[in-house]
């Protein structure tokens, strides 16, 4: 998934968004810095699940995927 920072009116969008879109209109929180992000419905299913189970929020935001992609990298 990408996160889409700017509405795109050419482009179709797909993933989470920062901004509440015709498609994404459910809220997430990022589980690492608690940025609200916009998804989907399957998405929030997902996510809903997931937390609904006792698992820690699994949503990562664009921005926290790549720092956990450096760390892991990192070592
Ligand atoms: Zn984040």
């Amino acid at each position: 998934m990408t996160l889409q920072l700017i509405p795109s009116p050419t482009l179709t969008t797909y993933g989470p968004t920062v901004f509440k879109t015709e498609r994404n209109q459910r809220e997430v929180r990022c589980g690492m810095c608690g940025k609200i992000i916009y998804v989907d419905q399957a998405t929030f299913d997902f996510v809903s699940d997931a937390i609904n189970s006792g698992l820690d929020d699994p949503f990562r935001c664009e921005l926290c995927k790549d720092e956990y992609d450096d760390l892991a990298y990192e070592g």
